[in-house]
């Protein structure tokens, strides 16, 4: 297990887009790079996957919503 792993998971749903799909947990915000992708990770608001990804599997309001 990577440590720098701990504070993370993965949306399964984003995954299978062949995303990234890495879950900031502080915000509840999805990275929508691809897979496996170089260097930082992009996270991007649930709210706003409709856009990014027509068809997203997240449920946005079963998110809690960003503390920033
Ligand atoms: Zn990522």
């Amino acid at each position: 297990m990577r440590a720098d792993l701990h504070n993370v998971s993965i949306d399964e749903g984003l995954a299978r887009h062949g995303l990234c799909g890495q879950i900031h947990l502080p915000s509840g915000r999805r990275c929508v790079r691809p897979h496996r992708h170089a260097g930082p990770c992009h996270f991007v608001h649930p709210a706003d996957l409709d856009r990014l990804i027509p068809d997203s599997p997240v449920d946005s309001q079963a998110i809690a919503p960003a503390v920033f």
